[in-house]
């Protein structure tokens, strides 16, 4: 089974978007096991889209769209493709439904060009759209499936994972069962993780083993293919026990989850409070936590002090401290993680000082960095590190290290 991708649209073309939805799917079908062999785009143009469609079906199986579903003159995907396999477009009436409820609600008249947006191929299956009004299509026909979705990613991004991939793994593998699991890690290199675990790299089979690295952190997807799902998961689990056994000491979290979010599931489960004080990262550490719903059941607050001198008169950390070791030093980060864990009366207190580049701060080189940690029985935790001079990367640097720092503090089995 292999597939194409076209994105239609001339915005892509013009350069005003970036083709990611061409990169969601390829990623989705890479879980599926579906080679991707083209990446199309093409603008929105009947006869080219015609051109297109009969290329991707001289040498894809599958073939996914994107794009042009919505209602205006521009917008001729299904159109085309009518045309092209000579299938009626007929009305969808849940499609039709759920349009008119749409305007209702927000209480606008409806265009008659938005019933087109009901139409749909006869004989499809009509995968929903819970963010938009566009349903989108899974259709097959003779030798090829063809899957319909709509431009904005929003839309097409969940209609894909919930209604799209369920129905193509169903078609793919009629009684197989495909199961994905994705461990992260942070802290080891992907040549080093590889090194590792290269044997197992190797000699995979069922399941598949597959790293990918991206910005410090690398993930391994464990994929297995079974007749039942508990099989699957037991596969999953022997490999899983095998990889831990290696490198289990640098896992942080599973599938979906992010530095910040594995942080924040510790702190609440252990019913910690947490605040802040930065400096370089000037608000990035508190604004990564904020991301995470829930957040607030833990982080109280924090500040920014940016100059020495607020460091001094809103922290508190005293004058002699910065006059002595200056403010890219082991003892300023603990004065700032201890001042503030004081002032918001939080059981883990954290600092970030560094000289965030491309110039260096007194005699130490950019990229130097210094953390505290305030642990709930006062234990205290400083590291340095020494990054790149490159500023926003290292700020960003800075900031995953740290929430690598808390993890591994909080983890009932991993050790610094
Ligand atoms: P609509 O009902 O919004 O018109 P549509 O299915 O007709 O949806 P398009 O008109 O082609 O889709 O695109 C709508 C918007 O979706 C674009 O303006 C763009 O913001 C986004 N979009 C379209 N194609 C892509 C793509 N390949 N990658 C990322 N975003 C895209
Ligand atoms: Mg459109």
């Amino acid at each position: 089974m292999n597939a194409e991708i076209i994105a239609v649209g001339s915005e892509l073309l013009l350069g005003q978007i970036t083709n990611t939805n061409a990169r969601y799917i390829s990623s989705q079908l890479a879980e599926l096991g579906v080679n991707v062999y083209y990446h199309t785009v093409v603008g929105d143009n009947s006869e080219r889209l015609k051109q297109a469609i009969e290329l991707a079906e001289s040498r894809a199986d599958l073939i996914i769209f994107s794009g042009g579903l919505g209602p205006t003159k521009d917008d001729l995907t299904k159109e085309t493709i009518s045309r092209h396999v000579g299938e009626e477009l007929v009305m969808d009436q849940s499609a039709m439904l759920s349009i008119e409820a749409f305007f209702q609600r927000v209480n606008r008249p409806m265009t008659e060009n938005n019933r087109k947006q009901a139409l749909v191929l006869e004989g499809c299956k009509v995968l929903k759209n819970n963010h938009g009004m566009a349903p989108g299509m899974f259709y097959s026909h003779g030798n090829h499936v063809y899957i319909l979705l709509p431009g904005p990613p929003k839309e097409l991004e969940p209609m894909f994972q919930f209604e799209a991939k369920p129905a193509l793994a169903k078609w793919l593998n009629q009684g197989e069962v495909i199961i994905s699991h994705v461990l992260r890690f942070y802290g080891i290199g992907e040549a080093e993780l590889e090194t590792q675990i290269v044997d197992l790299l190797e000699n995979q089979t069922n399941p598949t083993i597959a790293p990918l690295a991206s910005d410090g952190e690398v993930t391994l997807r464990i994929t297995a293919k079974t007749s039942t799902e508990e099989e699957a998961w037991k596969l999953i689990q022997e490999t899983q026990e095998l990889i831990m056994s290696r490198v289990g000491d640098y896992l942080y979290g599973y599938n979906d989850d992010s530095l910040a979010s594995s942080a924040t599931k510790l702190l609440i489960d252990q019913g910690l409070t947490i605040s802040v004080a930065e400096s370089l990262t000037a608000g990035l550490f508190q604004s990564e936590l904020a991301a995470i719903s829930g957040v607030s059941q833990t982080l109280v607050g924090g500040v920014v002090t940016y100059t020495a001198d607020s460091k001094v008169n809103q922290l508190g950390v005293s004058k002699e401290i910065i006059d002595q070791y200056g403010v890219v030093s082991e003892e300023c980060a603990i004065a700032m993680a201890t001042r503030v864990k004081k002032m918001f009366k939080t059981d883990v207190g954290v600092a970030l000082t560094g000289a965030a580049g491309p110039a260096g701060h007194d005699e130490h080189p950019a990229g130097t960095v210094w953390i505290a940690i305030i642990l709930p029985n006062d234990e205290v935790v400083a590291h340095q590190l020494h990054l790149s001079d490159m500023r926003n990367t290292n700020r960003l640097r800075a900031v995953k290290r740290t929430l690598h720092y808390l993890i591994q503090l909080l983890s009932p089995v991993t050790k610094i």
